[in-house]
């Protein structure tokens, strides 16, 4: 029997969040297991002959290859490539916001044909089969992948500026916890205390102040990822015993544009691009 995130998180671990493997929450430590081949033994409240099991039901799946995030991503780079193998680039480049280029000028992609697709601070250039930066560094399986999916979604609407958080959205309760584990988290425990960091890092990477939206939170930002798809970040420091918090916030056309993966992807990646700037 294979053990998913939940099955682990539900049958196996205490659910106490107490930190001692070194992750947050006992389903964070899960995902890890599953998907990362992390020790089950990380976390030292198992049961001997429980721990045992489980870990060798463990290591059948990953033999298997079964949940692992490598093999994850791949499948779905490969699929989100599929979805716009078909499509015109023209088209796509018009409904997104980009510019088709026709690889005459000089450049990494010289000679095929591309859509440069404004992106944070810069621009990206894709074409059916890669997804590169400006130098023509190519970007991660997982960045590639929302892009893509961006591509292929064929949404024609423009952002609105009303914002939603994801449990807003239709069919998205099954990525709230993920959300909070690999974005929301680890947002507002790398910047505990340190507004000014925080600051520093969201201007570093294209973000504009909109606290004057915002009654609430200490600090808010929003982040124009693609010419369509915009991305607040609401953050609330840690303050006489009540902890820090941060919350994603996505433009209320966000899913005519990707899917909710492809929305999870984009979001680790921010929380990435802040949380790396202030190291
Ligand atoms: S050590 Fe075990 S119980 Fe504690 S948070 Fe990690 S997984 Fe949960």
């Amino acid at each position: 029997m294979a053990l998913s995130v939940v099955d682990l998180y539900a049958k196996i671990l205490p659910k106490t969040n107490c930190k001692d493997c070194g992750y947050p929450t006992c389903i964070a430590f899960a995902g890890m297991v599953v998907s990362e081949k992390l020790p089950l033994k990380n976390c030292p409240h198992i049961a001997p002959d429980v721990l045992e099991k489980a870990q060798a039901e463990l290591d059948e799946q990953y033999a298997q290859g079964k949940w692992l995030k490598k093999d994850m991503a791949a499948e779905a780079l490969s699929l989100a490539k599929e979805r716009t193998a078909s499509l015109d680039l023209g088209a796509m480049a018009g409904r997104t916001g980009g510019i088709l280029e026709d690889g005459k000028s000089p450049g990494p992609f010289s000679g095929t044909p591309h859509i440069r697709l404004p992106y944070f601070t810069g621009s990206l250039l894709v074409s059916k089969d890669r997804v590169a930066d400006e130098l023509g560094k190519d970007l991660s399986r997982n960045e590639q992948t929302f892009v893509y999916i961006h591509l292929a979604s064929g949404g024609t609407s423009s952002p609105t500026g009303r914002m939603k958080s994801l449990k807003e959205f239709p069919n998205t309760v099954s990525k709230i916890v993920s959300m909070q584990d690999v974005v929301e988290t680890p947002i507002s425990q790398r910047f505990a205390g340190r507004l000014r960091a925080l600051k520093t890092a969201c201007e570093t990477n294209g973000g504009t102040d909109v606290g004057n939206r915002y009654d609430s939170p200490d600090l808010a930002y929003q982040f124009r990822v693609f010419p369509k798809i915009y991305i607040t970040l609401l953050f609330w420091d840690e303050n006489e015993g009540f902890e820090p918090d941060a919350k994603l916030m996505f433009d209320e056309t966000v899913m005519d544009h990707m899917d909710i993966e492809a929305v999870m992807f984009m979001s680790e990646h921010l929380a990435g691009l802040l949380t790396r700037e202030a190291e």
